[in-house]
């Protein structure tokens, strides 16, 4: 499995990148996980976008969902130019049925449902749920091929939950949107000690802090998330590919 964050912040994308999103790759299959602002040409550094196979969603806030629609009108155009792809899978959960509605667009993309503590089989991967703590109803989501697991947390605060359903990760995938003087201030978010301690917690061999925030240095988020995880830690790196052989 080979992962590649094309966006690292939150919120909104600063100049010239994307807000959270990861494109995640198995033999030829290629999976976005998050489709935020920028993410659409973010994604074309890598792959042609009738590359894409499938997309899934953690929730509903436009920072998760913003270039969907441009995802959309992509297809829309190559089919006008007589390159119509088959029906691209969107799988988002069905919490808010508007939201999920806006998943299936024309012929050319189908939303697909996806719940909390189930699996689905997406291409080689087996695809897992766990719901976090935010202020709309979101899902922390596990990729699992050939033994390795890659966990997301998507956007969260502090929970139990997580912890049990990262255990043993190969590699996490951490929001971390918070300084430590935000921490409690600031629902639905982690801060770097926390995103460490989850880390430590469910013995993952790697982290990585993502979600970020555009104010302050981003190192000393990294630093409070080292001092509670003994294993290795960084900043995602966009373009970087995290390979889980
Ligand atoms: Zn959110």
């Amino acid at each position: 499995m080979n992962i590649i964050p094309l966006g690292i912040w939150g919120g909104y994308p600063k100049a010239n990148s994307a807000t959270s999103s990861f494109l995640i790759e198995q033999d030829g299959f290629h999976c976005l996980f998050d489709c935020g602002s920028g993410v659409l040409s973010s994604l074309q550094n890598y792959i042609a976008l009738e590359q894409l196979d499938a997309v899934v969603i953690s929730h509903y806030h436009a920072d998760h969902i913003a270039d969907i629609g441009s995802l959309q009108f992509s297809r829309i155009i190559q089919y006008y130019l007589g390159q119509p792809s088959p029906a691209l899978p969107i799988y988002g959960h069905k919490q808010d049925k508007e939201q999920f509605a806006k998943l299936t667009y024309k012929e050319q993309t189908q939303g697909i449902e996806i719940q909390e503590h189930s699996s689905v089989q997406i291409g080689p991967f087996t695809v897992t749920f766990c719901p976090t703590v935010h202020p709309v109803y979101c899902l922390a989501v596990k990729f699992t091929v050939n033994g390795k697991s890659a966990v997301f947390t998507a956007d969260t605060e502090w929970s139990d939950q997580l912890v049990t359903f990262a255990q043993h990760a190969d590699i996490l995938f951490s929001e971390a949107n918070l300084y430590e003087e935000h921490l409690g201030k600031s629902p639905g978010h982690l801060a770097g000690s926390e995103a460490g301690t989850l880390a430590q917690q469910a013995s993952v061999t790697q982290l990585v802090l993502t979600h970020l925030p555009h104010h302050g240095d981003v190192s000393d988020i990294l630093y409070e998330a080292k001092k509670k995880f003994s294993g290795p830690a960084e900043i995602a790196e966009v373009g970087k590919k995290y390979e889980l052989l």
